[in-house]
């Protein structure tokens, strides 16, 4: 096999926050919770990622999965034309699934505000799942506005702008194997 080559810092990037080594691990013990917790259940768990920026870790997540699942995707706008948080939260394009007395697991990429999260939590709430859970890859608790439950989280971070592993900035450096620092953009 050959080696696959790590893609070397851009000018953009300050530094490898989380590399993919770590990454990796950490994916497989939240796995590894994730499969304890639901041993056994009778109907498929459902994965809800978030898009698009959960792309990636969904996918090496739900690899590492042995109980029943589906993967299912929704799309929201949480900062409409500019980065600046406004708390508004769009419903894009929704489930396809029916998630009414089903076991759902939310798969986001990064918890900021929170204002995304609770913005899901309430929705899904009111279609009367079997039960509800949250697993986020990154978490920026300083920039936390609302409160937000999380159930499994795979690493706290800085307030700093990350990019890598599904994580965009204006659609690039999702495909990094790593989590980048970005230098600081202003808008
Ligand atoms: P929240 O509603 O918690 O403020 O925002 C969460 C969303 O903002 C994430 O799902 C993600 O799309 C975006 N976001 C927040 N921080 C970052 C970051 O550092 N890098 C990237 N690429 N997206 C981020
Ligand atoms: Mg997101």
């Amino acid at each position: 096999m050959t080696a696959i080559a790590i893609p070397p810092l851009t000018k953009d990037l300050v530094r490898v926050l989380i590399d993919a080594d770590t990454i990796q691990r950490r994916v497989d013990e939240l796995a590894r919770k994730i499969n304890k917790e639901y041993a056994g259940i009778e109907e498929s768990l459902i994965l809800v990622g978030v898009l698009k920026g959960s792309f990636i870790f969904l996918a090496d997540l739900c690899r590492k999965l042995n109980v029943p699942h589906v993967v299912d995707f929704i799309s929201l706008s949480s900062y409409g034309n500019s980065s600046k948080i406004t708390g508004n939260v769009r419903l894009i394009m929704d489930t396809r699934e029916n998630l009414e007395n089903r076991h759902v697991l939310i798969v986001e990429d990064i918890l900021d505000s929170g204002y995304t999260l609770d913005y899901l939590r309430r929705n899904f709430t009111a279609r009367n799942p079997a039960s509800l859970k949250t697993v986020v890859l990154l978490d920026k608790p300083e920039r936390r506005k609302i409160d937000a439950e999380l159930d499994y989280v795979g690493f706290q971070i800085p307030d700093v702008w990350v990019v890598g592993y599904g994580l965009d900035y204006a659609e690039r450096y999702r495909t990094l194997p790593y989590i980048a620092e970005m230098v600081p953009v202003t808008d």
